[in-house]
């Protein structure tokens, strides 16, 4: 069979540890054998990133926007420990942070759902996408602790000087207060990013705040979704079948466990950071998260939500056998794949990211998995494989569908 020719590049963003061991496993095992890959490689490993000061981050970023499309694999994110294990000559920001600051991207998180591993809501049966705004509020916070007999005002300066002061609180007893903020800018970007990953993706797009009670701060963000629906996107959703839905958060939250799934839920960024968490532990494991990262002008980068599963990899360097989940890895790959194919209008590439995909879940469904994914499936017949060997069953499966 000839290989797959692609057009344009991949940015390839090659990361740290296991997830770095499992990375060059899928390109050996199950891509290069099938395409003739064609990527831009950027190393951000972190003794890469710290030998270039971090510059290959920003290089890989800024080729993600020339390209459009970026394959990532999960890299370390420097605390003091690791500035020390790695020598390294700054603790280096988080390279997703860096990434998305140059993008200005949104993330959007969705599992992988696989027959046998029911989620803990079994109503679920499609997977629940949630997309988070990742600027603002309690996340870039002013707080203090005020001491009782003060009284406490919120003060705008407009750029004339002149003053607006609001009455928070006049404390009789001791307490705390609070500032936030967030920006029209960055609330449309987000509102773009998910509008159009919906359309994308197919399906209907809910976003709930709390409007009733915050009647300035979170009505903007609803007003700023409907504006920019109304403009832009009402037209196209109708045409694609999906819809725009507004509720409270509440009630979204209520709606969410009865449903069965298969919309984007997007979030402001406290409910996106607790509604991610949740979501992600009902449908099971890490191993099954997947990750992209949309700008709102259409750029896209794919990695799993996992980190670089630490503990695995120093087992693996004693030259011992693990049992690492290499599913979201490889539907990074699948998705930055398709997209490409899509792009640049190859059905070939299309069809072997899809078979690739089915044959991995195949694997699973068969009863062959890693050991995280044990305890949570409901197969009888069930065996237990290392990293390697899990490969291996999806290429023989891929094989077959070829
Ligand atoms: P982690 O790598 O996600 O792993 C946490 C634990 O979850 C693992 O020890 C393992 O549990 C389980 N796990 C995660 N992924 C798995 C997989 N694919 N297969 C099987 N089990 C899996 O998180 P972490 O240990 O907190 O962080 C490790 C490093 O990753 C840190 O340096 C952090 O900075 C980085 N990180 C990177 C990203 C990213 O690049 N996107 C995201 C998060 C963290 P058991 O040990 O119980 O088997
Ligand atoms: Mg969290």
């Amino acid at each position: 069979m000839d290989k797959i020719q692609m057009k344009t590049p991949l940015v390839e963003m090659d990361g740290d540890e296991m997830t770095r061991v499992i990375w060059k496993m899928i390109k050996d095992t199950l891509l290069t054998p099938y395409i003739d890959l064609k990527t831009e490689y950027y190393d951000l490993g972190l003794e890469n990133r710290d030998a270039t000061r971090d510059q290959v981050t920003v290089d890989s970023a800024e080729a993600t926007k020339k390209y459009g499309v970026a394959v990532k694999c999960a890299t370390i994110t420097p605390n003091a420990a690791r500035v020390k294990e790695y020598n390294l000559h700054e603790m280096w920001k988080s390279p997703n942070g860096t990434i998305r600051a140059i993008l200005d991207g949104t993330v959007f998180r969705a599992p992988i759902l696989v027959k046998g591993i029911v989620p803990f809501l079994p109503a679920w049966k499609k997977p629940i996408t949630i997309a988070r705004h990742a600027y603002g509020d309690v996340y870039k916070n002013t707080e203090c602790t005020v001491p009782a007999g003060s009284r406490a005002e919120l003060v705008i300066t407009a750029p004339d000087g002149t003053e607006t002061r609001e009455l928070i609180h006049q404390f009789q007893g001791p307490g705390v207060v609070q500032g936030q903020h967030n920006l029209d800018g960055s609330i449309a970007s987000f509102a773009r990013t998910c509008f159009r990953y919906a359309l994308d993706t197919r399906q209907d797009l809910w976003f709930a705040t709390k409007d009733t009670i915050s009647k300035k701060y979170d009505h903007r963000f609803k007003d700023i979704f409907q504006e920019i629906f109304d403009q832009d996107y009402k037209d196209k959703f109708q045409e694609a079948g999906i819809e725009y839905f507004y509720t409270l958060i509440d009630d979204a939250v209520a709606r969410v466990v009865r449903s069965e799934g298969g919309f984007i839920w997007a979030c402001k960024n406290y409910d996106g950071d607790v509604m991610s968490d949740m979501v992600a532990t009902a449908f099971g494991s890490l191993g099954l998260m997947t990750s992209v990262l949309v700008s709102p002008d259409g750029v896209y980068e794919y990695e799993a939500a996992h980190g670089t599963v630490t503990r695995h990899y120093y087992k693996w360097r004693n030259g011992e056998t693990t049992s690492t989940n290499s599913m979201a890895t490889l539907f990074a790959w699948t998705g930055a794949l398709r997209k490409r194919g899509e792009l640049d209008q190859l059905p070939d590439l299309c069809r072997f990211a899809g078979k690739l995909e089915q044959a991995a879940v195949q694997t699973i469904e068969e009863g062959v998995m890693t050991g995280d994914l044990i305890p949570l499936s409901s197969l009888e017949n069930k065996r237990k494989v290392d990293t390697e060997a899990f490969l291996t069953e999806v290429a023989k499966r891929l094989e077959a569908l070829l």
